[in-house]
C-alpha cells in the first residue's frame, strides 16, 4: 500500500505516520525529518536547505523532488510506503506520479488530516524536543516530567529545544504557504480519481487513528 499522506503543519500528520506505520509495517517518509536531517551535516544543501525551512517557505521543487525520488527508491519496501510532507507542490505531485508509473507502483489513496488554525498555532509553538534522545513533547499536552528538560536523557539535564520554524511568526507564514501552494495538490489527486480520505485532526491521537483504520477498510486497502 502507498499512500500520500496530507494537511496543513500540526494538523497530526506525524502523529498518525507513526502509530500507521507501526501497525500496517510500511516505511514512512517525511521530507520535512529527511530535510532536517541534511542540515545537521551542515552542508551547502543542508544551509540551501535551511535558508527556506527556517522562513516558512517551500524548498523549490527541483531539490525536493531530487532528494524524495532517492529517498523512496532507495525505501521500495514491501509493506509499503507512507509519504508524509511530500508532495506539497503540484509540481512535485507529477513528477512523484511519472517516478511510481515508471516503477509501476502507484499510488492507493491520499489522506487529508485537518484541524482549526487556531490549535494548529497552540500545537505547534507548544512542541519541544531533546536535541540528544529525539523525544518530542509539548509543554501543555505532553509536558516533560523534568520540566525544561529531557525526562528521558535525565542524568545529563539535557535541555529541550524548539524548531526555528515552531515559532508563531513562521506557523502562520507555514499556513499560508499550505494554502497557496499545497491544497492545490488536494485537488489535483481528486481529480485523478483515487481513494481520498478526509478526516478531522483535532481530536485524541488513538481516535483519529482509528477512524482512519476503518477508512482504509472501507475503501478496500486493508481487511
Ligand atoms: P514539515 O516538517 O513537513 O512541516 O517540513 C518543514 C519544512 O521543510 C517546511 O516548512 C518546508 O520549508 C520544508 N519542506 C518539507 N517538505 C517539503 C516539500 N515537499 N516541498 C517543499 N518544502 C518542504
Amino acid at each position: 500500500m502507498r499512500i500520500v499522506l496530507m494537511g496543513p503543519p500540526g494538523a497530526g500528520k506525524g502523529t498518525q505516520a507513526m502509530r500507521l506505520v507501526a501497525k500496517l509495517g510500511m516505511v514512512h517518509l517525511s521530507s520535512g525529518d529527511i530535510f532536517r536531517a541534511v542540515r545537521v551535516g551542515g552542508s551547502d544543501l543542508g544551509q540551501e536547505l535551511a535558508k527556506y525551512m527556517d522562513a516558512g517557505e517551500l524548498v523549490p521543487d527541483e531539490l525536493v523532488v531530487s532528494i524524495m525520488a532517492q529517498a523512496i527508491a532507495e525505501n521500495d519496501a514491501a509493506g509499503g510506503l507512507m509519504l508524509d510532507g511530500f508532495p506539497r507542490t503540484v509540481p512535485q505531485a507529477e513528477a512523484l506520479d511519472q517516478q511510481l508509473a515508471a516503477a509501476n507502483k502507484p499510488l492507493d489513496a491520499v489522506v487529508v488530516i485537518v484541524a482549526e488554525d487556531d490549535l494548529i498555532v497552540k500545537r505547534i509553538t507548544g512542541r519541544r524536543s531533546c536535541p540528544k534522545c529525539g523525544k518530542i513533547f509539548h509543554v501543555n499536552f505532553m509536558p516533560s516530567a523534568d520540566g525544561d528538560f529531557c525526562d528521558i536523557c535525565s542524568d545529563e539535564k539535557v535541555a529541550l529545544v524548539q524548531r526555528e520554524d515552531d515559532r508563531e511568526n513562521v506557523v502562520r507564514q507555514r499556513l499560508k504557504t499550505y494554502r497557496a501552494q499545497t491544497q492545490p495538490v488536494i485537488d489535483y489527486y481528486r481529480k485523478t480519481g483515487l481513494a481520498m480520505i478526509e478526516l478531522d485532526g483535532s481530536g485524541r491521537p488513538e481516535d483519529v487513528t482509528a477512524e482512519l483504520m476503518k477508512a482504509l477498510q472501507v475503501a478496500g486497502l486493508r481487511n
